[in-house]
């Protein structure tokens, strides 16, 4: 690592930026050729789909997917940008969220010919709801059958987006050689890094002077200076022009569209002009923190206020734990003190970094509105850590793992790969792992099927460990549907020290509140003196979420304390969390619980002529049809049981001549009686 001093960045000049897409269209490949361009990378990787930069560890360039949220920084013109990874398979959308909460801008990656699919959609929606504002680029314009004017009408159509055309292309499919820029009223060719412009050719004009009108009615909705330029016949100035599509992207009125092709490096410098442009900086993003008791706390992009930044990112690297962080208000210098709000625990904020091409690069601080990586501190992705003040951002709740396998070491390491599974659990919240104290088991818990398979490939890739993995199955819960009181006595003597705690109380069902575990704690006059209150919560709390003995997590329970005993002697908060243990399991057998399954949000795409197999494929799985919408392409949204979906993207692709694609993301828990109708069906 070299040493490097680093000046707080003017906010204004600072970009934190993110590609947004579905699988496969063509994200690495893009953030390959923007490092590129920025001249840090002297030799793009040459060949189609072969290594980059971004991707940090082995697994993921095998595979071709982007796990893991890792930010990069480069500089363009006079902008500093922080290129910030995000995943784009479904599967990991907590892992989206997570990044996009560390983004003010994003260009949205769709294909020329894929047009609007349907992840694009889901991913489109979180970046919406986290408040990221978009641009588009339509890729691939090389590729036979590359169609951006149907793209375009798609974003309007069903993203719902305002779509302003800022270029033309220049020849689509093998023709592509360049783009016509609509304000600057010129060609542009692409030699390596090099932006070469040329005067507009004669074929294309007529196709540009319509579309440069369309752009210039687009934004003159939100310029004066534009509108009345164009009133009194005026040519209209660059600068108004890029004002006015600066603004209409902030009010959510226009989407500013470029194209190209990233693999033959068409287009990626004007989508850096256009992001660095027409992005908000840090200032823009309005974000709130909050007190402790509960009240919003509006952060300052000031350097001088108290700190406030949030993990977004934990990875586990060969230098440690590396936590990256974004900063939301003061500044971040190396060896400062921090704070984990949660815990109250205090940090060191050792040594800190940022990333280029795989390299650390040493940083001695950082202001608000900038991203770095943190070394040494092993803390959850979603920690706040402050610089003293009681402020906490939300996190967002954890996502539902909803899908289990029970993992063994095949080379007899079952220590090593419980503790290398409780490292990757705190990396990612949306994976768990759990000792099943009756078979003595390793269960993983996580998203999906491709989520759990990256993990055991990477234990084997990175950790030198051979698992063996069983077929997976979903991660079911119990709910208890009446309640039942408890008067529970333990008492266990057997030579010194005794255990005696005695608990009266209820369980009963959660009502409709959603809440997984409520406590309540209603002794009187000291009968449980208060110390114990924590260890008969954390006792209950516990046994239920294990499953109570029955190895099925309980969910939506309500426990109430009302009386109890103690001894002076024997009681202990020992005694008084086993007290809790063995009663939560005897209310269990007696409080009727129902087993509930995952329900998935599915949305199936394909084109119109397969409707009939897409819905027959959703009846035969035990879905509910929520909306069907047909247009060339039908699109179906479902509800539709978990345990029903295992292999469903093989059989959806031959029901439907492999055209069908769909996207599938947790609903709720909902009663598993719905399998008595799938037996039906089958008959
Ligand atoms: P990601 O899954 O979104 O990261 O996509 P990749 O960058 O890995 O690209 C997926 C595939 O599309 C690879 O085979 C790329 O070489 C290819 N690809 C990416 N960009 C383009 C492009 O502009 N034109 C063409 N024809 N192929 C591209």
């Amino acid at each position: 690592m070299t040493t490097h001093v680093l000046s707080l960045q003017a906010l204004s000049n600072l970009r934190n930026f993110g590609i947004i897409a579905h699988v496969d269209a063509g994200k690495t490949t893009l953030a390959e050729r923007v490092l590129f361009v920025s001249r840090k990378l002297r030799h793009p990787a040459a060949a189609i789909g072969a290594g980059n930069t971004m991707d940090t560890t082995a697994i993921e360039k095998d595979r071709g997917i982007s796990i893991q949220a890792a930010a990069t920084s480069f500089v363009w013109r006079d902008r500093f940008v922080n290129l910030i990874d995000t995943p784009g398979h479904v599967d990991f959308t907590a892992e989206v969220e997570r990044a996009l909460s560390a983004l003010d801008g994003a260009a949205l990656l769709l294909c020329a010919v894929g047009g609007v699919q349907a992840q694009s959609v889901t991913l489109d929606r979180l970046a919406a709801r986290a408040g990221v504002a978009r641009l588009v680029f339509i890729n691939k314009c090389d590729r036979p059958g590359a169609d951006p004017a149907r793209v375009v009408v798609e974003l309007r159509e069903r993203l719902g987006h305002y779509p302003v055309l800022l270029q033309i292309p220049m020849g689509l499919g093998d023709e592509h050689r360049g783009v016509i820029d609509l304000i600057g009223w010129r060609a542009l060719t692409f030699d390596g890094a090099d932006v070469v412009e040329g005067p507009v050719p004669p074929e294309h004009l007529e196709d540009a002077t319509a579309a440069r009108e369309a752009l210039l009615d687009a934004a003159s909705l939100f310029s004066d200076a534009l509108t009345e330029a164009l009133i009194d016949g005026r040519p209209a100035r660059e600068d108004d022009i890029h004002d006015a599509l600066r603004r209409g992207l902030r009010q959510g009125g226009l989407t500013p569209v470029l194209l190209g092709s990233a693999v033959r490096n068409i287009g990626v410098a004007p989508l850096l002009d256009a992001a660095t442009r027409y992005l908000p900086d840090p200032s823009e993003r309005v974000v709130d923190a909050m007190d402790p008791s509960g009240l919003a706390v509006r952060l300052v992009t000031d350097p001088a206020a108290p700190l406030v930044a949030r993990i977004f990112k934990l990875q586990a690297t060969r230098y440690g734990p590396l936590a990256w962080l974004r900063i939301y208000q003061g500044t971040l210098t190396a060896g400062g003190a921090l704070t984990e709000r949660v815990s109250g625990r205090r940090v060191r904020a050792g040594r800190l970094g940022r990333l280029h091409a795989g390299e650390l690069t040493r940083i001695d601080g950082a202001g608000p509105g900038d991203i770095v990586a943190l070394f040494g501190v092993d803390l959850p992705s979603g920690t706040t850590l402050t610089g003293g003040l009681d402020l906490r951002l939300d996190a967002g709740a954890p996502p539902e793992p909803v899908m289990e396998v029970a993992v063994t070491s095949a080379d007899r390491r079952d220590d090593k790969l419980a503790a290398t599974l409780a490292v990757f659990a705190r990396e990612d919240a949306s994976l768990t792992v759990r000792v099943d104290r009756e078979s003595g088991e390793l269960r993983l818990k996580g998203m999906g099927e491709l989520h759990l398979e990256v993990v055991v490939e990477r234990l084997r890739r990175d950790y030198d460990m051979e698992v063996r993995v069983s077929a997976p199955s979903v991660a079911l819960r119990q709910r208890p549907t009446v309640g039942t009181p408890f008067n529970h006595l333990l008492n266990k003597q057997n030579g010194g020290l005794g255990m005696w705690a005695r608990i009266i109380g209820t369980v009963s069902p959660c009502g409709e509140t959603g809440e997984s575990f409520v406590f309540e704690w209603a002794v009187r006059g000291g009968a449980i003196p208060d110390i114990y209150r924590a260890a008969v919560e954390r006792g209950f709390r516990e046994a239920f979420a294990e499953g109570a003995g029955t190895g099925v997590p309980v969910t939506g329970v309500k426990v109430r304390v009302i009386d109890g005993g103690i001894h002076v002697q024997d009681s202990s908060d020992r005694a008084f969390e086993r007290a809790a243990r063995q009663a939560a399991r005897a209310c269990l057998a007696v409080c009727a619980p129902v087993l509930l399954e995952p329900v998935m949000a599915v949305v199936v795409e394909a084109p119109a002529e397969h409707l009939g197999a897409a819905l027959g494929g959703i009846a035969r799985r035990r879905g509910q049809v929520k909306s069907t919408d047909v247009g060339a392409l039908a699109r179906v949204e479902a509800s539709v049981p978990l345990a029903e979906l295992f292999g469903y993207a093989g059989a959806l692709r031959s029901a439907t001549s492999g055209t069908g694609t769909f996207t599938m993301r947790f609903e709720r828990y909902a009663p598993t009686d719905g399998a008595a109708q799938r037996d039906e069906v089958a008959c």
